[in-house]
């Protein structure tokens, strides 16, 4: 999914639906881009809406790839944005990887 929303075929409106995901906008601490949980069914992509537009955009792309890469489950309903280093780097290596895949 996100390889199409990067390629343009889909939205990411799309890519939210598809998921059963919901972005929410909220002031947060600065050193924090966003996160994701899971609660109820729902993804929930909480960003900081005090960040760039670039950097939002990133973000919930981050977010995404945590969800298409299944590691919520792993971890349960808890948050885990805050404390699980080797999914952080693994969300960004999958987005790096696509982004390679379609220059
Ligand atoms: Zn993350």
């Amino acid at each position: 999914m996100i390889k199409q929303l990067l390629e343009g075929v889909i939205g990411q409106e799309d890519v939210l639906n598809n998921y059963n995901a919901t972005l929410i906008y909220k002031e947060l601490p600065i050193e924090v881009n966003g996160f994701v949980f899971y609660y109820h069914g729902i993804y929930c992509i909480i960003i900081n809406k005090l960040l760039s537009y670039y950097k939002k955009k990133k973000t919930i792309l981050h977010e995404l790839a945590h969800i298409e890469l299944n590691q919520l489950c792993q971890v349960n309903k808890d948050m885990f944005e805050f404390y699980i280093d080797k999914y952080e780097d693994e969300a960004n290596k999958y987005i790096k990887k696509i982004l390679n895949e379609i220059k």
